[in-house]
């Protein structure tokens, strides 16, 4: 028989809070190491799920398995992403408050499959009448549907999502899920136009044309050849070995029925992916200064696509309209200026489609019965992770300032009044960097003139240059600034270092359609256009927010959506670049280990477990550790909590004894109390 100690020896510790040095990095990888090998990919940090990306299908998640998870406590059974879902599922029930689920991590870590296998759990464990069973197909059916629109080939992630969603789960007072909410975060449009070598395009496109039936194809003008497509080709990767694009098709067809599309709006959806493939291949030539289309056959395919007059639409790719002494007129572009106007429509066009996509899969999740107003909620949070590359631009800029905010709320959620000693432990936290440079972002974008990517950076300097955690190549010092680019701003994020091009900051920030171009897409006759283009836009005198204004009241949204509602934390862990199985690439994990804050977590976990700890659990805890609590106190429980905190030499201001229980207030003061016991053992 195995004893316990070669057990642990083996398969280390299911919860890290058990860890013997729990302050060394190196052991909290090892453990990592030793379970990943074992393929025990969850493991906790008290209630927080560590999970890393075993790329391989693991038979744990069987219908078996959802059952012996259902209604058992956290720690009577090994780490899974179930004993979380159920155990937020249990929290809300008994406890009448909603619940969410935060799923973090960096690309390809594996949290859109955790949130999926989230949904999957609930769709088999909670109850279910024939209505629900509806509202069961649909929550399950919107991911085919969003991934499809929403994620793409990356080099990290064969499927990885492009935007960042956030959806509630609604449950009626029986449990039963009657109904769900979905909002998205920051698309990355961008991808539309362009993608990096052997990346891809969105999904939906290649699923289109090789899964696309003959007649279909027909109808939209289009080729089966994604190489024909000038959106489709920059990647130079039209075929990924872990994607069937034609099944996939399939797929996203039938879900499209099942969340509630009929035939016609499946139509006009499709031609507005058609027709923005046909954009892409509007050629322009002719002379500088009187760019024109050089082939009708797009414009002909678009006309019909877009539900628009083809000669309204021409010069609206070829004019940009100039009012002059009060008058209207048209003044044509030069070349780049065109491209980029139609790159600007393609991916309007796109991104609005999005959103409208959201729209329509939300309403045919919103419960209608009126005796399920009083629902509970869980919340699933899928959100890109920190990111840092060798280039970070304005999406990066924005990722990292979620990513600052969700660590704010986690420090807010749980430390609340422990925030000084958070910060005395090293962690530091200044939202307030973030304001400024957006604030100086927008002002540059409305600033007529000369404003540039590089006024934008002076003017940084100018205002929050002389911030601790940022700096320029002008005001770095020598060792920073080799470093660092002329066009480049660093931030010191809480999880590391990044820099910043500013090349591009106000163009996306400001993400302006020209107005003829509005004006053409607001006629359509598309019924989908319709409703994403909207005449009220073109009468608005007030200037459209700009994106990272957007982003921000946005998250704002999303925080107090948070704040309201107690959460669960999983932190998913990316094994490898190459997207294998069983290859632990340990340089890589500790970036993570350090961008994730798990040794944090893990201290505030160590101690937070006890920051409040009820009289009885807390005694349990540390009766060994004085001659009089032991074996058993006998009296009241404040005062053996008392005599034994005395015994320990805690000062008055160490700590406070509630009604039900005692509170501490320096996380130093639990360790060194955990270092006894450990000693003593
Ligand atoms: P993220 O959303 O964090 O970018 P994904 O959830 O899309 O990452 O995961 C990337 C890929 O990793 C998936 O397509 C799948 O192949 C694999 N993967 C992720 N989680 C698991 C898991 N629990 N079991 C098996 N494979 C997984
Ligand atoms: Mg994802």
């Amino acid at each position: 028989m195995e004893s316990a100690l070669t057990a642990r020896d083996r398969v280390g510790v299911q919860d890290f809070v058990l860890l013997e040095n729990f302050t060394s990095e190196a052991a909290f990888i090892e453990n990592l190491r030793k379970r990943f090998k074992e393929n025990l990919i969850y493991t906790y940090i008290g209630s927080v799920l560590v999970s890393v990306n075993p790329y391989k299908d693991l038979e744990i998640y069987t219908k078996n398995h959802m059952e012996r998870y259902r209604g058992v406590n956290f720690y009577e059974v090994s780490p899974h992403i179930y004993a979380v879902a159920d155990n937020s599922y249990r929290s809300m029930r008994t406890e009448r408050k909603d619940q969410c689920i935060l799923i973090s991590g960096e690309s390809g870590a594996g949290k859109t499959e955790a949130s999926k296998k989230i949904l999957q759990y609930y769709a088999f464990t909670c109850p279910a009448s024939e209505q629900v069973q509806t509202i069961k197909d649909r929550l399950l059916q919107s991911n085919p549907v969003l991934e499809a629109f929403g994620n793409a080939k990356t080099l990290r992630n064969d499927n990885s999502s492009r935007f960042g969603k956030y959806m509630d789960i609604q449950f009626d007072f029986k449990g039963a899920p009657v109904g769900g909410h979905i909002i998205n975060y920051l698309l990355e449009k961008s991808r539309v136009v362009h993608q990096n070598h052997g990346e891809r395009n969105f999904h939906i496109f290649y699923q289109l044309i090789e899964g696309g039936e003959e007649d279909l194809l027909r109808a939209l003008g289009l080729e089966r050849n994604p190489q024909q497509y000038q959106y489709l080709v920059k990647g130079n990767c039209p075929k990924v070995s872990s994607i069937n694009d034609r099944s996939d098709w399939k797929m996203v067809r039938k879900a499209l029925t099942v969340i509630g599309f009929n035939e016609d709006e499946v139509e006009e959806l499709l031609n507005i992916i058609a027709s923005v493939l046909h954009l892409g291949n509007v050629q322009y030539g002719g002379e500088e200064g009187n760019v024109c289309i050089t082939s009708d056959t797009q414009i002909k395919y678009l006309a019909r696509l877009l539900g628009v007059n083809g000669a309204v639409l021409t010069e609206a790719l070829t004019h940009k309209k100039i009012i002059a002494k009060g008058e209207e007129l048209m003044s044509p572009l030069n070349l780049e200026q065109a491209s980029s106007a139609r790159d600007a429509l393609s991916k309007a066009v796109y991104g609005r489609t999005f959103t409208w996509l959201v729209n329509k899969i939300n309403a045919s999740l919103t419960y209608t019965d009126d005796s399920h107003k009083n629902y509970s909620v869980i919340g699933l949070l899928d959100i890109y992770g920190f990111e840092v590359f060798q280039h970070n631009s304005f999406e990066q800029f924005c990722i990292n300032y979620c990513n600052e905010k969700l660590q704010q709320l986690f420090i807010e959620l749980t430390l609340k009044s422990e925030q000084e000693e958070y910060e005395a432990e090293g962690i530091t936290w200044e939202p307030e960097k973030f304001k400024g440079i957006i604030s100086i972002l927008d002002e540059e974008c409305l600033r007529p003139g000369d404003a540039s990517d590089l006024t934008f950076l002076e003017k940084l300097e100018d205002t929050v240059g002389g911030h601790a955690h940022f700096v320029t190549h002008k005001l770095a010092d020598a060792k920073t600034r080799k470093v660092m680019g002329r066009d480049e701003f660093r931030l010191l994020h809480y999880a590391g270092e990044v820099n910043y091009n500013v090349n591009g900051f106000l163009d996306k920030n400001n993400d302006l359609l020209f107005r003829n171009l509005k004006e053409v897409m607001c006629m359509s006759e598309n019924k989908i256009l319709n409703q994403c283009f909207d005449r009220e836009e073109l009468s608005d005198k007030k200037r459209p927010e700009t994106a990272a204004t957007q982003f921000k009241a946005s998250l704002a949204k999303l925080m107090e959506i948070l704040m309201s509602k107690e959460p669960s934390y999983i932190r998913c862990i990316k094994p490898n670049d190459s997207k294998q199985a069983g290859r632990f690439d340990e340089v890589l994990i500790r970036h993570q280990v350090k961008y994730l804050g798990l040794m944090e977590n893990l201290r505030v976990r160590r101690a937070g477990f006890a920051y409040r700890r009820r009289y009885e659990v807390f005694l349990q805890r540390y009766k060994s550790l004085c001659p009089d609590t032991w074996p058993n106190w006998q009296g009241k429980l404040a005062d053996g909590v008392a005599t034994l905190v005395k015994h320990l030499g805690y000062k008055p201001e160490e700590y406070k004894l509630g009604r039900s229980k005692i509170f501490i207030r320096f996380p130093k003061t639990l360790f060194a109390t955990e270092e006894a016991l450990e000693t003593r053992k």
